[in-house]
């Protein structure tokens, strides 16, 4: 996609272009913030103003944060979508967001500015469209941590505070708006919303867009272009595998063309390994439980494969059948992608056919001894031994490769984190911030979290579990 946009830079940085806005009607709807009584800003993320061209008197403006100012260039808009939400299918769309347009950086990159918590939308239902400040600070603080930890995700630029209370179920909250930085906000969802409305040239339009968006380097059919949103999602999950992410409410509209993490509500970071583990409160039955992540993966594709069934083929059995085979394949891919990042995690740089089973039984053990998953894989490390047989079966696998004993700990320095968003301190540092009006511990931790993978650094209350046994999160309402 020539990313040109008709406006110049402004002063200030903004350079806003509007490509989905020039899809078919029936995927955005246009509409304006509703201003808040006192925006203030909470958080700002410099390093990504940076990196989107923004200039700091742009960054000056909790206006423009809150919605209570556009931006030069912003036409602002909802986006349709629909989405299976556990299992059941609906008809969605941004209820409490709003697209202000695609910000072109200094070097030509394309990213979704999008507000979080503006007011209500034509589709917010029965919803206020507002956020409250403790979920919008939690996803910045997650999102930010995942980048830093080389998983592709949204990122958050800025927090501001609206000066207004947002009522929930536990009573009025502060309320908050968050800036969202998306490669864009293509949904599964996206595209069970143009199956779903049966209009094959609005599904085509879509299909072509987000394969100029997102894959212009896929040649072939729309098959092909399947086939390359199933390996970034493969390689996506495995990543979250690898640091013990579980993402919590892995619907259709949640998952993101663009291979993103998207959608931070209540996720968390999983202490002692057990693929069971659940955080999310209404996460009754374990669907998006630590285990299950790429099997759902696998099903939300096979939802994004049924939408696209007529642009697969004109016979809709023949469709189905090119669809099955290509689902089938999900599997395999993940695998792939999963043992090619544990095999770093233990410093392997060659394959064995028995390292399956290697990196099974330490889990297995893992799993008995309730041990916590970061940690385990950070003493392995920084050579702090704990499964003294299972030592042995490793060690042995060591000398059968090349690699020096510092090319391995470097490999494993770089694959197992020291630091990742520990539940207590991302509680702890959310009641600071919400209700005390206290910064510091986030700051804090935003900094820790900012270099995950620095080993020399020894700060046990950030590397300790949480000890939260039954540590619950809710979907950032
Ligand atoms: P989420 O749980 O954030 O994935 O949201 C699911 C759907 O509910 C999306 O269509 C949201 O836009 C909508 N939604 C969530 N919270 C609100 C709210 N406070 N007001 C209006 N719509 C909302
Ligand atoms: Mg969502």
């Amino acid at each position: 996609m020539p990313n040109t946009p008709d406006t110049l830079s402004s002063p200030t940085g903004w350079r806003l272009d509007h490509s989905y806005a020039r899809l078919p009607q029936s995927f955005h709807v246009r509409v304006e913030p509703t201003p808040v009584p006192e925006p203030k800003m909470v958080l700002l993320n410099r390093p990504l103003a940076e990196t989107l061209g923004l200039n700091a008197e742009a960054l000056d403006d909790a206006a423009i944060f809150a919605g209570n100012a556009l931006p030069p260039g912003a036409e602002p808009l909802a986006q349709a979508y629909a989405g299976h939400q556990y299992a059941h299918f609906t008809m969605l769309g941004d209820g409490r967001a709003i697209l202000l347009g695609e910000q072109i950086t200094p070097s030509s990159a394309r990213f979704d500015i999008q507000l979080k918590g503006p007011g209500p939308t034509p589709f917010s239902r029965r919803g206020d469209g507002r956020a409250a400040l403790g979920p919008m600070l939690r996803e910045y603080i997650i999102s930010e941590a995942m980048h830093a930890l080389g998983i592709p995700t949204t990122r958050s630029l800025a927090v501001v505070s609206t000066g207004e209370k947002v009522w929930r179920q536990d009573g009025g909250l502060p309320g908050a708006v968050l800036t969202r930085v998306a490669a864009s906000h293509i949904r599964v969802g996206t595209f069970e919303y143009a199956a779903a409305r049966g209009e094959k040239a609005d599904l085509q339009a879509l299909a072509d867009y987000t394969r100029r968006r997102h894959y212009p380097e896929v040649e072939g059919g729309y098959t092909a272009l399947f086939e390359a949103v199933m390996e970034r999602q493969a390689a996506l999950i495995a990543k979250w595998m690898h640091v013990g992410f579980i993402h919590g409410v892995m619907n259709t509209d949640n998952m993101a063309l663009s291979g993103e993490t998207i959608d931070y509500g209540p996720c968390a970071f999983m202490d002692a390994y057990d693929p069971a583990t659940v955080f999310s409160s209404i996460d009754r039955n374990g669907r998006y439980a630590y285990g299950n992540q790429a099997h759902i993966a696998q099903w939300n594709l096979a939802r994004l494969a049924e939408a696209m069934l007529p642009l697969f083929h004109d016979d809709e059995k023949q469709a189905i059948e090119i669809a099955n085979g290509l689902i089938s394949r999900f599997e395999g891919r993940f695998k792939r992608h999963w043992l090619a990042g544990m095999r770093a995690k233990l410093g392997l740089f060659t394959e064995e056919s028995d390292d399956t089973a290697l990196i099974q039984s330490l889990l297995d053990w893992m799993r008995d001894t309730k041990v916590d998953f970061t940690n385990t894989f950070r003493d392995l490390t920084n050579g702090r031994i704990e499964p003294v047989e299972w030592h042995q079966r490793w060690s042995e696998r060591l000398k059968r490769q090349p690699q020096s004993a510092s090319e391995v700990t470097e490999l494993m320095r770089r694959s197992n984190p020291a630091f990742i968003p520990r539940n207590h301190k991302v509680e702890e540092a959310l009641t600071a911030a919400s209700e005390q009006g206290d910064l510091n511990p986030m700051r804090r931790l935003l900094t820790v979290l900012a270099a995950p993978f620095d080993h020399t650094q020894d700060w046990p209350e950030f590397s300790e579990p949480s000890g939260l046994e039954s540590y619950q999160t809710f979907c950032g309402t």
